[in-house]
C-alpha cells in the first residue's frame, strides 16, 4: 500500500507498446518488436552511451524515459502527441506517456542524409538530448536554437565516444543559413537545416570545447519568457564564452 499520491502515479504510468513487444532493460529500457531484437541491442548501446555522456556533459541526472523500437506495421500504434500518426521512419520524443518515450523506427526514413555509420547514433543522441532538455520546463525559442542544442550535443557525444564525424560532415552541402531557415519546410530542407546545425555544433565544439553545452542548457532552463531571435543569439554567444558572439556572426552556417 502506498500513499494516495503514489497510487495515482502508478495508475498513470502506462507503457503503451503494441501487443507482443519485448523489453530490454538498460539505462534506457527498450520496448521492441520481437523481429527487431538485433536492432534493439544496437540502440540500447547508443542510448547507454548517450545517457552517460550527456549526463556528464550537462551535469544532470538522466531523465526517466523509455524507448520504443517500433516496427513499420505497428507505427500507427506508437505513442504520440497528436491523434494522427507521424510519417514513418522519423524518430521523435513524446511526453504523451509515462514515462516519456523516445519512439524509434526499425529503419530510418531515407530523408536522413548523409547516410553513414554516424547517422543512426547521431539521430538517437539528438532525440535523447531533447529528452534531457525537456526534463525541465523550457520556454519557446527560435527553431535554430531549439534544434542547435541537440545537434551540438550529439556531436559532443560522438567526440567523447570516438565516433568519427569527418566523413559524415564532409558530405553535406549547405544551401542557406540557420537563421534564414523558415519552417514549415519539406523533408529535404528540414534535413539541410539539421545538417547546418550539426556543422555549426561541431565547429563550436572544435573552437570552444564542450562546456558551452552545459551553459546553454542551464541558461535555457532559467529563462522564463519567450526567447526571441536577438535573445537567442545573446544566450548562445554568452554560453560559448569570450568572443562567442563574434565567432557566431562570422560562421557561414549562421
Ligand atoms: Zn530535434
Amino acid at each position: 500500500m502506498g500513499r494516495a499520491g503514489s497510487a495515482v502515479a502508478a495508475r498513470e504510468r502506462r507503457e503503451t507498446a503494441p501487443p507482443g513487444y519485448e523489453r530490454l532493460d538498460g539505462e534506457v529500457p527498450v520496448l521492441y518488436s520481437p523481429r527487431l531484437a538485433e536492432k534493439a541491442g544496437e540502440l540500447s548501446g547508443y542510448l547507454a552511451q548517450g545517457c552517460r555522456t550527456l549526463g556528464q556533459i550537462l551535469s544532470v541526472e538522466p531523465p526517466w524515459i523509455v524507448a520504443y523500437l517500433v516496427a513499420d506495421e505497428d507505427w500507427k500504434e506508437a505513442p504520440r502527441d497528436n491523434a494522427r500518426p507521424y510519417p514513418p521512419g522519423l524518430p521523435y520524443f513524446t511526453r504523451s506517456v509515462e514515462p516519456p518515450a523516445l519512439v524509434l523506427p526499425g529503419d530510418l526514413s531515407p530523408v536522413f542524409r548523409p547516410c553513414t555509420v554516424a547517422t543512426l547514433p547521431l539521430t538517437v543522441w539528438h532525440e535523447l538530448a531533447h529528452a534531457f532538455l525537456l526534463g525541465r520546463e523550457v520556454v519557446r525559442t527560435p527553431a535554430w536554437l531549439r534544434e542547435f542544442v541537440p545537434q551540438a550535443a550529439s556531436a559532443a557525444v560522438a567526440r567523447r565516444t570516438g565516433l568519427p564525424l569527418e566523413d559524415h560532415l564532409s558530405r553535406m552541402e549547405p544551401g542557406f543559413t540557420v537563421r534564414g531557415f523558415r519552417g514549415p519546410a519539406g523533408a529535404g530542407d528540414q534535413m539541410s537545416f539539421q545538417n547546418l546545425l550539426l556543422l555549426l555544433g561541431a565547429a563550436a565544439l572544435e573552437e570552444f570545447g564542450e562546456g558551452f553545452l552545459r551553459s546553454i542548457v542551464h541558461a535555457l532552463w532559467e529563462e522564463d519568457e519567450i526567447v526571441d531571435g536577438e535573445r537567442a543569439e545573446e544566450l548562445l554567444g554568452d554560453a560559448l564564452g569570450q568572443g562567442g558572439r563574434e565567432w557566431l556572426m562570422s560562421r557561414p552556417e549562421f
